[in-house]
């Protein structure tokens, strides 16, 4: 999946398109039934755009989307919405996506109306069932979101994503916004929820405790790429791209690791580097890194890398 962004210049449109914000390249990846993906990196990294081209609410630069074997970005927008109530988002900031004219009953109710729940009544048992799992309660249905503190709202916006039963759901950064002290009750609800309804969850945040505790597997993004990816005890045990590895020795984990420490910033998606984008922060960058982006290889059972020296033979050496 590729997705690049047009910016124009003064005179807009008509001036043509003077770059291209490569936000996201290349990427490929698989969900199985009933796991959790987390999708990992810092901002900027593509792991938004990667999940809201996956839902159509972006369009696709090239590259497919497989779902039950169709290719959603050859969708048309009406029949994607028939497909909404299987694909599912909660977004980092559910305040921004809640209407705040109308009482929590009625949004939560509008999609079942939408998709064809007639009898009322039935709407609002559902609404209620809803609000519990969430852990809310039924004198919360006449309420209007602003009556509701920031971790009630994120418990909204995941009642109002889960209230079809959908297969489907990416949640954008979903604790990213509230205190630490509710983000792991946030995070227990939507653990418990996943498995639960079994739901297939793409996660998707830039804090690497709330990946490790949430997901079965991760991918970790820079500049637009996936550069590695592994179950996530894999992943911790044994991380292996230069990147993965700086990132995990700046988390205080009691063992006495060696901190790799990056030099500089994330470069500009405007301008990637050449070869590997990493190559102007990595600690081990040899010359062919500047012209050949590495491929990205299965080196063990489920563990991908792009790095030129991760190889089997050159492992013990890296390490
Ligand atoms: Fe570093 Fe080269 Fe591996 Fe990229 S390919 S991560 S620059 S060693
Ligand atoms: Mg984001």
């Amino acid at each position: 999946l590729t997705k690049h962004f047009p910016l124009y210049g003064p005179f807009g449109k008509l001036g043509g398109i003077k770059q291209n914000v490569q936000a996201v390249q290349d990427v490929s990846l698989r969900l199985y039934e009933g796991e959790t993906y987390g999708l990992v990196g810092e901002s900027g990294s593509g792991k938004s755009t990667t999940g809201r081209t996956i839902l159509g609410l972006t369009e696709a630069t090239s590259g497919e989307v497989l779902y039950e074997g169709k290719d959603l970005t050859k969708w048309s927008k009406k029949e994607m919405r028939k497909l909404r109530k299987d694909l599912q988002m909660v977004f980092q900031d559910p305040y921004s996506s809640l209407n705040p004219r109308k009482k929590v009953g009625q949004i939560l109710e509008e999609p079942l109306k939408i998709h064809g729940w007639a009898n009322k009544q039935q709407r609002q048992e559902r609404a209620l069932e809803i609000l519990e799992l969430v852990g809310l309660q039924a004198e919360h249905y006449f309420r209007y979101p602003h009556e509701f503190s920031g971790g009630q709202r994120q418990r909204l916006g995941i009642a109002r994503a889960i209230i079809m039963n959908p297969k489907v759901v990416i949640c954008d950064e979903p604790v990213s916004a509230l205190d630490v002290s509710i983000q792991s009750q946030v995070l227990n609800i939507l653990k418990t929820l996943q498995k639960d309804m079994k739901l297939t969850m793409l996660f998707i945040t830039h804090d690497i405790s709330v990946v490790r505790y949430i997901s079965n597997r991760i991918g970790l993004m820079y500049l637009g790429r996936i550069v590695e990816e592994a179950p996530t005890d894999d992943l911790f045990e044994e991380p292996l791209h230069p990147y993965t590895k700086a990132l995990f020795s700046a988390v205080p984990d009691g063992t006495k690791k060696e901190r790799i420490v990056l030099k500089g910033e994330i470069p500009s998606p405007l301008q990637p580097p050449s070869g590997c984008v990493f190559h102007t922060r990595c600690p081990f960058a040899i010359e062919r890194c500047q012209k050949e982006v590495p491929a990205f290889r299965e080196i063990r059972k489920d563990h991908r890398v792009a790095c030129h020296l991760v190889e089997e033979e050159e492992l013990d050496w890296f390490n």
